[in-house]
């Protein structure tokens, strides 16, 4: 892929005409499971106190352990935040090991597998999956489209589908790709794509929900996907990049998207 592939320009330029809708994918975080504002130094506090064995509610730390944990915390943090940013500059995606091996953690070590775990509690609150979401795949299915998922993400498929089974939706996706797993992050086109590939649509023939501007409006539009924005996560400024863009429909609720379909199906 040359640099020039690369770039996005910053609004929609030539769009292919829409066609018949098909497929309805979604975007994770800020969609399917609603935004919380997260500490994002603290998961790795978290992740390093356990990696140097003291206990989260042990007062009683020799100083240099816990120097040692808050550096580890920083150079992971530092790692991630890199591995984000080449995300929205380059669309180059990341996989959590590559970051941990980047601070200069084995993910393979025994400790770090522990760690990991208190890494997945400190997550577990912020990934539940809206109520709305299996009404609304089921309206999807009922009115024979397919659904599929498209997440930027750090994080493995086997992760994300133990989360959409846990609550009770992962029967309904007919297709998903995680950008942890392909070379891309949203808004590049291959991973829009590479999707509309795996649930047997053109790119025309489908829908994109998305929370963000840039990856979830842009991105779609650019490959001929209709766009739904749905607006309501409180997105860091230093994560947000200027676009100019009009989305086909914003969704107040998740439920909305089924009237925009109807519209778009004629129904
Ligand atoms: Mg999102």
């Amino acid at each position: 892929m040359t640099a020039e592939e690369m770039r996005h320009p910053l609004t929609v330029h030539e769009r292919p005409e829409a066609g018949a809708v098909e497929a309805v994918v979604f975007d994770w975080g800020g969609t399917l499971t609603p935004w919380h504002t997260i500490d994002l130094g603290q998961q790795w506090r978290v992740f390093a106190r356990e990696v140097h064995g003291i206990p989260l509610d042990s007062a009683d730390v020799p100083e240099e352990d816990l120097r040692r944990a808050w550096q580890l915390a920083e150079r992971i943090n530092e790692a991630e935040t890199s591995a984000w940013r080449r995300g929205r500059e380059d669309q180059r995606s990341a996989h959590l090991d590559d970051i941990l091996r980047e601070a200069g953690v084995d993910p393979r070590d025994d400790r770090h597998h522990v760690a990991l775990a208190a890494y997945r509690r400190f997550w577990e609150p912020h990934t539940h999956t809206d109520p709305d979401v299996r009404p609304l795949f089921e309206g999807l299915r009922s009115r024979r489209l397919k659904v599929g998922v498209l997440s930027n993400t750090i994080w493995s498929r086997e992760y994300h589908r133990e989360i959409f089974a846990r609550d009770g939706v992962l029967d309904l996706i007919d297709g998903d790709v995680y950008s942890s797993e392909i070379h891309v992050v949203k808004p590049h086109a291959k991973a829009f794509e590479t999707i509309c590939h795996e649930l047997g649509v053109e790119p025309t023939n489908a829908v994109y929900v998305g929370d963000r501007l840039f990856e979830d409006v842009l991105g779609p539009q650019e490959v001929g996907m209709r766009a739904i924005w749905v607006p309501h996560s409180d997105i860091p400024t230093e994560q947000q990049v200027t676009v100019e863009v009009t989305p086909d429909a914003v969704a107040e609720e998740l439920l909305d998207v089924l009237d925009f379909v109807d519209g778009w199906l004629g129904r």
